[in-house]
């Protein structure tokens, strides 16, 4: 599948394309990510989306690209297999990622930052591998940048995910939960499962939500109160885990995890 972001995709223009980002840093990255939406949009314009057509929905909310496989991808595919609709809300761009792939090395947000984009396509491209044909980004791609690791400056950002005003973001998806009516919502704990500052926000923003979509009295013009029938954080087993990361070490992998 192609969505790759054009700009940069053609490599015979790669100085040109590198240039081109810099100087569109700011208000030229909005632009940016408008374009690989357009580009996205007819893809989604060509699914069946009248939620309520499908008896079984089910709800996943994640901080980044890539974390809905890291975590629920099998969850997913096996649902929508099964024809439920499986709706993905995905929180921030994850522009702060860390490119292990030397040639995309200048997407990183301390060179081009235009990883956010990049992985627009990119998550598009998971969604269309696992099945999911519902997709969103919460509040609008680039509404909420990604935070950083903990203990970052990028923490202190105003645009960031970690600082975003929980009644807003909550807001948001109350909308997308009284529009899919899903019986059941997936997000992580409160810590994350791993302490990300944005993973931690995913859970208060979806814990809020599922709370504030049931009430006949928060914001009624957003369609009618649906409670979801159950919240689950997604998990991972200690054991399951620790064998994760002895493969990787066995292969000479420098997980960071120690012992
Ligand atoms: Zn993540």
């Amino acid at each position: 599948m192609t969505t790759t972001p054009e700009r940069g995709s053609d490599p015979d223009e790669g100085g040109e394309a590198g240039e081109a980002a810099e100087a569109t840093l700011g208000d030229g990255l909005e632009e940016l990510i408008a374009d690989v939406e357009e580009a996205i949009e007819p893809l989604e314009a060509t699914v069946d989306m009248t939620p309520l057509d499908h008896p079984h929905r089910l709800l996943l909310v994640h901080a980044h690209p890539d974390d809905e496989v890291l975590s629920t991808g099998g969850t997913m595919a096996m649902y929508a297999e099964k024809h439920a609709l499986v709706t993905l809300v995905t929180c921030t761009l994850g522009e702060e990622g860390e490119v292990v792939v030397p040639e995309l090395r200048h997407l990183a947000s301390d060179r081009d930052d235009t990883l956010g984009p990049y992985r627009i396509g990119e998550l598009a491209a998971s969604c269309e591998a696992l099945g999911v044909k519902d997709h969103r980004f919460l509040g609008g791609a680039g509404r909420w940048r990604d935070s950083g690791m903990m203990g970052e400056p990028t923490n202190d950002r105003v645009d960031c995910f970690w600082q975003a005003d929980l009644p807003e973001a909550a807001r948001d998806l109350v909308a997308i939960m009284r529009e899919i009516r899903p019986q059941v919502v997936i997000t992580y704990d409160e810590n994350g499962a791993y302490g990300h500052p944005d993973h931690i926000q995913a859970n208060r923003v979806t814990v809020a939500a599922f709370e504030l979509s049931a009430d006949p009295s928060y914001a009624p013009e957003l369609g009618e109160p649906w409670q979801p029938a159950k919240l689950y954080y997604s998990a991972i087993p200690r054991s399951q885990f620790r064998e994760g990361m002895k493969a990787l070490a066995e292969r000479g992998v420098e997980t960071g995890f120690g012992g």
